[in-house]
């Protein structure tokens, strides 16, 4: 088995945590040992899973190829990453599950599922979050197309924020989700950014499309994330050519480096959640 588990409470859990999907973004594997350290008492059974130990292990965020692309995967493949997104969708398939992630585009926490569902406009108020992206069409091979799965980006990839975010993030699902009912013995305040966001209002947005970069020597983006990008405004450039808006739009996951062939995606501003 490669994937590392934590049953905590008695019976069947119905609700699963995963840290570290990626190698590279130690901040959920952090949040779920800490939970475990803390020896918490459970109202309901919950899963908490460390996904890629060989990625961790290596530093990198995969060992063969994108384990957030491999989804459902095959036991019979090559990959090493094939083989775990089938052994970890066994685990938490018919579950409630919350992913933790990290970017290199966005201090700020937001949520990501494939469309708001009854599971996610439960939860998705009561997270230290503004912001929910609906990825649609641009799910594939992802857990969230396969499992009631909110996938959080706790914030900067390898920062001391994200990883102080994706625990009380955690703390806030499993409270949402009833787990836990207490306070959690010896814990302080979350931060006081993560505490200004407490149960407000949640943005929604969709993805419309990717936005290409071509191979260059180069790359820079002049724009914020969720911040609208209006027709003819400069966004992005690749060596020497580039990029305006032929229409406006919000960036999301926008960033120079953060992928090998998009800056990020283009998303509409489609609703609110309380
Ligand atoms: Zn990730």
């Amino acid at each position: 088995m490669h994937v590392r588990i934590y049953e905590l409470g008695e019976g069947v859990p119905e609700v699963a945590v995963i840290g570290a999907i990626h190698g590279d973004e130690p901040c959920g594997k952090d949040a779920v040992e800490r939970l475990v350290e803390a020896d918490i008492a459970v109202e309901r059974p919950v899963k908490l899973i460390i996904a890629n130990e060989q990625a961790i292990k290596a530093e990198q965020r995969y060992v063969d190829n994108d384990l957030n692309r491999a989804f459902p995967g095959s036991p019979e493949s090559d990959s090493h990453e094939n083989r775990l997104a089938h052994d970890l969708l066994r685990e938490v398939r018919g579950k409630t599950v919350l992913s933790l992630h990290s970017t290199q585009s966005s201090a700020e926490p937001f949520a990501l599922v494939e469309e708001v569902d009854a599971v996610s406009r439960a939860v998705c108020p009561h997270l230290p979050i503004k912001k929910l992206v609906e990825t649609k069409r641009f799910s594939d091979g992802r857990l969230i197309e396969q499992a009631h799965t909110i996938e959080v980006e706790c914030g900067l990839q390898q920062s001391d924020s994200a990883r102080k975010n994706a625990y009380w993030i955690t703390r806030a699902f499993l409270s949402a989700t009833g787990v836990l009912s207490a306070p959690i013995e010896g814990d302080v305040e979350p931060p006081l950014s993560l505490r200004q966001r407490d149960e407000g209002e949640v943005i929604v947005f969709q993805m419309l499309n990717q936005i290409p970069k071509k191979p260059a020597n180069s790359y820079e983006v002049f724009v914020d994330n969720f911040q609208q990008v209006n027709t003819g405004d400069l966004f992005a450039r690749a060596d020497e050519d580039r990029y305006t808006a032929d229409q406006s739009f919000f960036p999301i996951l926008l960033s120079a480096h953060g992928y090998e062939d998009v800056f990020g995606y283009a998303a509409d501003r489609v609703g609110t959640l309380r």
